[in-house]
């Protein structure tokens, strides 16, 4: 009898994971706690995609509305320290694809439907002789080969197989919201450190022909809470100054906690963690989902390694080549994003020169820029 897989957790990776495993003809069931309820703010939330994932995504016949990145400027608000990359430098197409995050879910999760349950949860699950079997909250019981948890940030189940060895409270939150401005480049994404405030402005057509873009502001909570409607136009100015343009500001804005974590372990017999539930990332880099993403792909390879090599998708050693080939690759980038994150939060003067002059001193160094370029757009890998 064919083996199969039961994913906990319908959100952007897991349905991706089911697209992959649907592309190897490898069966799989997807359990989605909560039903899809569109609301009014549906338009306003971004993804961007690296070169790489947005690529994968096409050629498993994902075809949803994005705009392209092809340059991305850096500058560090309390001095003169630019950096800015093109993706003619690395020789590729375009950095990166924005998404809007709803649209995107409808569309995988559509590709998949046949084989989504949604309204019920995996509540445990026990190891069996054939794998491993899940009780859900609807008291019956599923069997299964391999359970992988796909439930995002603070999943019960992930943490039940291991621990966290990093996380981290940014003690920030994120508004996102939408914005025209008409002086900006439509095909350029652009970044402002300013003190403890990241200011990210993301090209987001979304089918008009209006420069829109789509903001992910990262600020400490105290401001977040203070911001108004009455003080908003004074807390954006100093960006305004900065990038020498108006903002309009067309929606509501939403609000995210800021928090990261890495797991200590992605598998144990017969289950594995893919995605946010093992490993999130404060978003200035934009990599959370790219990350997940990558683990996708990298599990379907090892279950389809397993099942042409008649092999249980469930043994641990299989699983563990599915844990060594990312874990690595996961850590150095929660680790790197948070290293420029203490970074830019530094107000130390000699610490702030030094950040300036480095930024320009990179600027003049294509080498290193490409290397940087391939790295972020997932072209380089194991
Ligand atoms: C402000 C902000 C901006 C971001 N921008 C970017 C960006 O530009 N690029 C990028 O790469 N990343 C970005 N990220 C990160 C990205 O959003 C996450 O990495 C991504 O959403 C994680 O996807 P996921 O499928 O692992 O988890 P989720 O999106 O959290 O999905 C998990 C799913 O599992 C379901 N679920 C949970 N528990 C259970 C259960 N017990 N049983 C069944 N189902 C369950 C949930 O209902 C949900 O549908 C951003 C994050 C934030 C906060």
């Amino acid at each position: 009898m064919s083996q199969s897989v039961l994913i906990s957790g319908g959100g952007i990776v897991g349905s991706f994971l089911g697209l992959e495993l649907a592309a190897r003809e490898i069966p799989f069931k997807i359990i989605e706690k909560k039903p899809f309820v569109s609301s009014e703010d549906d338009h306003i939330r971004s993804l961007t995609l690296n070169l790489s994932a947005s690529e994968r995504l096409e050629h498993l016949g994902i075809t949803t509305n994005s705009s392209l990145i092809q340059r991305m400027k850096i500058f560090d608000g309390s001095g003169s320290g630019k950096l800015s990359f093109d993706c003619h430098e690395a020789n590729i197409d375009y950095l990166a694809k924005v998404f809007n995050f709803n649209e995107l879910r409808e569309a995988l999760i559509k590709k998949v439907e046949s084989s989504v349950s949604i309204g019920d949860e995996i509540t445990s699950f026990k190891t069996i002789e054939s794998g491993i079997q899940a009780s859900l909250s609807n008291e019956s019981t599923l069997d299964s080969n391999l359970l992988v948890i796909a439930e995002g940030r603070n999943s019960n189940l992930a943490k039940s197989i291991a621990s966290e060895n990093f996380s981290k409270d940014y003690e920030q939150i994120a508004k996102t919201f939408l914005v025209e401005i008409p002086e900006l480049n439509s095909e350029e994404a652009v970044q402002v450190f300013h003190e403890k405030e990241i200011f990210a402005l993301m090209p987001y057509k979304n089918g008009t022909e209006i420069n829109q873009f789509s903001v992910v502001w990262s600020m400490p909570k105290e401001l977040a809470h203070d911001l108004s409607l009455e003080n908003f136009s004074t807390h954006i100015q100093k960006f305004e100054k900065k990038l020498s343009c108006k903002i309009k500001v067309t929606s509501e804005l939403l609000s995210f906690p800021l928090s990261a974590h890495h797991l200590d372990a992605y598998c144990d017999h017969g289950v594995c963690v893919i995605a946010d539930a093992a490993h999130s990332i404060h978003p200035l880099a934009g990599q959370g989902i790219n990350l997940g993403i990558s683990d996708a792909i990298i599990l379907a390879e090892e279950i389809e390694r397993a099942v042409n090599s008649d092999k249980e998708i469930g043994q641990l050693a299989f699983l563990k080549k599915y844990e060594l080939r990312r874990k690595t690759l996961n850590a150095s980038m929660i680790r790197g994003v948070d290293f420029l994150f203490n970074l830019f939060q530094q107000d130390n003067p000699y610490l702030r020169l030094g950040r300036n002059s480095g930024l320009k001193v990179v600027d003049k160094f294509s080498f290193l820029k490409k290397n940087f370029i391939l790295h972020a757009s997932g072209i380089h890998k194991i």
